[in-house]
């Protein structure tokens, strides 16, 4: 059997690499890991916990006016973005030094530059050098993806919203996934002025309806400007001449005056005449228009992996591609593009390769939240879906919760079991409410397991919380 420097060279340090690298690395094998960027990927540096510090940050500004009705003589302060920035760049290093103490507490050698295939079993660094391995695992992440237009360069994506030095005055958010709606959220609570456009029917395509409009709705309630059924036709620097006349042109619609300071990822205000017919400028341009695989000039297919149409990594069920000695987990591959299924793809590879023992991903009734205000949690088959499948009755109740209502605030909440006629079991839950992703965390527990509508009625509610709802939904409101 040849020799090979390493038994696993992991491409990329995200949650999945760096999981996988670690638990290789612990049943004795001898494992390296490159990174071009900083440990901790998407997930740690650029996304999930950043994004989650923003919610945070962002939620303080109702929790002013509601202290005042419950009594506490409370006044309302401003938000300072560079001392929020500061403390955020702090806690970012912090963690990376924590991602780094566990690869080289774990005997992972960590290489701090960029990593592409020279070969089926053979690694080449940015540095010129080459390393062997048994096995490669290509963990690479993804990318967001700005829309082909001119000018588009304008707009930031997601990753410079951390790095903004100020805030933008005001800002148009483009796109109806995940990304744009909790940044549309996170910005509104931090004072921003946000319009968002969306080029379908209804923001968070493939969701549940009713829990969409409702999100719509409550967004559209606290003074997100969100226009449906919208896209940029066309965008330029706001103090470029255009044929169209200045900026501001167009349905009246105000212009933004920019901040002195205002920098942001982007190269300033930016003039965009709409497909609705507004035309405007706005300090910034935040682009969530999706994101893509990073497999660009990686040598996937000179050594013989086969990419998918969207330039993803095509893997079997084993994460295993079409060249046998070379894996691939995570948002690379395109299938769920979650941290915690990148970390069980990454957790399933080791037992498959390095404990003999081969176990396919389950990416079956995989909870998710999306972190808008109101947040979303969600687990398993949408109303549409279901009765798409099979005869099913639909559990719902919308009400206003209790302590906002007490301090005078609109906010709705949702609860909704998605049960099947026949077998009687909940194929989806819907919860549109605050910390609606921690009560999905746990009722997903239930829904994986394959409760029925008869054992969440059987559970005893708890008293007084919007989730008892959940076990106390009589009646079907529709059969579907
Ligand atoms: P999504 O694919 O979820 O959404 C992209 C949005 O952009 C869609 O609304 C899409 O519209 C729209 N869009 C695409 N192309 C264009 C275009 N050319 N012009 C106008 N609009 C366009 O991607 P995101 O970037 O929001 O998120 C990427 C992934 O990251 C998610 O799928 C999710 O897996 C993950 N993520 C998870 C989070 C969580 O768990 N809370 C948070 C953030 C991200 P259309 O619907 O018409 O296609």
């Amino acid at each position: 059997m040849a020799d090979f420097d390493y038994d696993l060279f992991v491409i990329g340090g995200g949650s999945g690499g760096v999981r996988a690298a670690r638990v290789a690395a612990a049943t004795g094998a001898k494992v390296a890991l490159a990174e071009d960027s900083r440990l901790g990927g998407t997930c740690v540096i650029r996304g999930c916990v950043p994004k989650k510090l923003m919610v945070f940050a962002s939620e303080y500004s109702e929790i002013f006016s509601d202290a005042r009705a419950y009594g506490w003589d409370i006044h309302e302060g401003s938000f300072d973005w560079g001392r929020f920035a500061g403390q955020l760049n702090t806690e970012l290093d912090r963690l990376e030094g924590v991602y780094r103490g566990l690869l080289e507490g774990s005997n992972v050698e960590i290489f701090d530059q960029r990593a592409k295939l020279a070969g089926t079993h053979e690694v080449r660094l940015s540095d010129g050098s080459t390393r062997s391995a048994k096995h490669i695992l290509i963990a690479t992440g993804g990318h967001p993806v700005r829309p082909e237009m001119p000018n588009a360069h304008l707009g930031m994506v997601s990753d410079d919203i951390f790095h903004m030095e100020s805030l933008p005055r005001s800002i148009l958010i483009v796109g109806g996934g995940y990304i744009a709606c909790e940044f549309a959220c996170i910005l509104h609570g931090l004072g921003v002025e946000v319009t968002q456009f969306y080029r379908g029917a209804q923001i968070l395509r493939g969701f549940d309806e009713e829990a969409r409009g409702l999100i719509a709705d409550q967004m559209q309630e606290r003074g997100i400007d969100l226009h449906l059924g919208t896209n940029i036709v066309e965008m330029c620097p706001a103090d470029a001449e255009r044929p169209e006349g200045p900026a501001g042109e167009g349905l009246g619609a105000p212009v933004s005056e920019p901040r002195p300071d205002a920098e942001g990822g982007s190269a300033g205000p930016v003039w965009v005449k709409a497909s609705n017919g507004m035309a405007r400028s706005f300090d910034a341009v935040l682009f969530a228009t999706g994101r893509a695989p990073n497999t660009r000039d990686m040598g996937l297919e000179e050594v013989g992996v086969t990419l998918g149409r969207r330039g993803e990594i095509v893997v079997d069920d084993f994460s295993q591609t079409a060249v046998p000695s070379i894996y691939a987990i995570g948002d690379v591959t395109d299938r769920v593009n979650l941290t915690p299924v990148a970390i069980r793809e990454g957790m399933a590879f080791v037992e498959t390769v390095f404990k003999g023992n081969p176990t396919p991903v389950d990416h079956e009734l995989i909870p998710s939240a999306v972190f808008t205000q109101p947040e979303f949690g969600t687990i398993g088959l949408s109303e549409e879906e279901a009765r798409d499948r099979e005869p099913v009755e639909i559990y719902c109740t919308s009400f206003r919760p209790m302590q906002t209502a007490f301090a005078g605030r609109p906010d709705r909440v949702m609860m909704k079991l998605v049960v099947s006629k026949e077998t009687r079991r909940v194929l989806g839950c819907h919860i549109v409410a605050p910390h609606a992703g921690e009560m999905i965390q746990l009722a997903g527990i239930a829904v994986k397991m394959g409760a029925t509508k008869e054992d969440f009625d059987r559970t005893v509610a708890v008293h007084p919380t919007m989730s008892e709802e959940l076990v106390t939904m009589k009646s079907p409101v529709r059969s579907a």
